[in-house]
């Protein structure tokens, strides 16, 4: 089969907006696909357009109750706050704004329609930037999340193709939303890479939180300590991640790519430079290849420094995914064109310098705990022995 790789994109995707203030903020996502096709690595061939989630795929992973909040909310006249509503709704991390069930069901479909595309063999690989909406639970809006595209895509493979599912989580915070939805699930194997919930939101994933019943050990928990660095961080993710792929034997991968865990981010503590976003998407890519005939679904999710971490992590990801190859340097045309809005300097290259920050003094002490939690996280999946 020819290799061919989707990049699910309409603007209408930008709806997805709480607010100037809120630091999710779908800018990224403008600012990441105008890189790329600043770059030429967008074609007509490659786009296809997501469509609306229906209630079924919605009633799948989410309460018909909280469904029926979130479409009441989007709809409240002008002046009515609606923090009465619950359901996490209409708090500070997640706000209601107009349209939120309608704008939040196309990132939704988008993700579902990646699924599709990947699992009949339309495509091998499948991106959704807009997706990745990690910490949405059954009844809970929660972190900047509405729904969960990643659970409702999840449980679509599950129904429509009987499959089994490797999802792989490397934002900043703990996939928690995932995690929850699929807990009891043999089938479905949840791996998240996160700093620790010690200092983090959400709190959990912990190295304890396993599974649960037939789904014992389908759950992994990797908390790294703040400010963890690059080598520690690929290190970690190469010793677990290659066994996962040749134990679990999925038949479809799924990643979610929030690049928060970048130095610079302002919400989180971790230490990674733009690297582990070039090499994370290549490890997961030949393993999809090597195991699971390369079907491989990947979204967006955090990443809160829009102008100098977003576009550069994710235009690598998409580079990957569509098995282009990228310049070293940032196009200048792109640098003068959104240089006079953004209020730092933009980078000029898609690799940080090895002087982007000064070194951090308990390198050797961050490096061995990540090294404790691998061994320790690994020794409790029964299925790896
Ligand atoms: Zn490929
Ligand atoms: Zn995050």
């Amino acid at each position: 089969m020819m290799d061919r790789t989707a990049f699910i994109y309409s603007d209408a995707f930008l709806a997805y907006k709480f607010g100037e203030e809120h630091p999710f903020n779908p800018k990224r996502v403008e600012l990441t696909v105008d890189l790329i096709r600043e770059l030429g690595l967008l074609q007509q061939k490659h786009i296809f357009q997501p469509r609306p989630a229906t209630l079924e795929e919605l009633f799948r992973v989410h309460d018909p109750n909280f469904v029926h909040a979130v479409q009441k909310a989007g709809k409240l006249p002008p002046g009515q706050d609606g923090s009465d509503i619950g359901f996490g709704l209409g708090t500070e991390d997640t706000p209601i704004f107009p349209n939120m069930h309608e704008a939040t069901s196309l990132v939704v479909g988008g993700t579902v329609v990646a699924a599709d595309l990947v699992m009949s063999g339309k495509v091998n690989h499948a991106l959704n930037l807009a997706g990745g909406l990690h910490h949405a639970r059954r009844s809970e809006a929660s972190g900047f999340c509405v729904y969960n595209d990643i659970g409702a895509a999840i449980a679509y493979i599950k129904d429509r193709y009987h499959a089994r599912v490797l999802y792989i989580d490397t934002d900043a915070h703990h996939g928690d939303g995932v995690q929850w939805m699929f807990y009891d699930d043999p089938d479905v194997l949840t791996v998240s890479f996160h700093e620790t919930g010690k200092y983090l939101y959400p709190g959990t994933g912990d190295i304890e939180e396993r599974g649960t019943g037939r789904g014992y050990g389908y759950s992994l928990n990797i908390p790294l300590e703040p400010f963890t660095e690059d080598e520690s961080w690929l290190t970690t993710f190469e010793s677990i991640i290659p066994h996962l792929f040749h134990k679990f034997r999925p038949d479809v991968v799924i990643s979610q790519n929030g690049c928060d865990a970048h130095h610079f981010d302002p919400l989180t503590h971790l230490s990674a430079t733009t690297r582990i976003y070039r090499d994370i998407p290549k490890m997961v890519h030949q393993l999809a290849h090597e195991v699971c005939e390369g079907r491989w679904i990947a979204v967006g999710g955090g990443g809160y420094d829009i102008w100098r971490v977003v576009p550069r992590a994710w235009t690598m990801l998409w580079a990957e995914l569509s098995e282009q190859t990228l310049p070293d340097e940032i196009p200048q045309t792109w640098i003068d064109k959104w240089q006079p809005q953004a209020p730092v300097t933009l980078p000029t290259s898609f690799l940080d310098p090895p002087d982007l920050f000064p070194p951090i003094p308990r390198r050797a002490e961050i490096e061995e705990k990540n090294r404790i939690t691998v061994r320790r996280s690994l020794f409790g999946a029964p299925f790896l022995l």
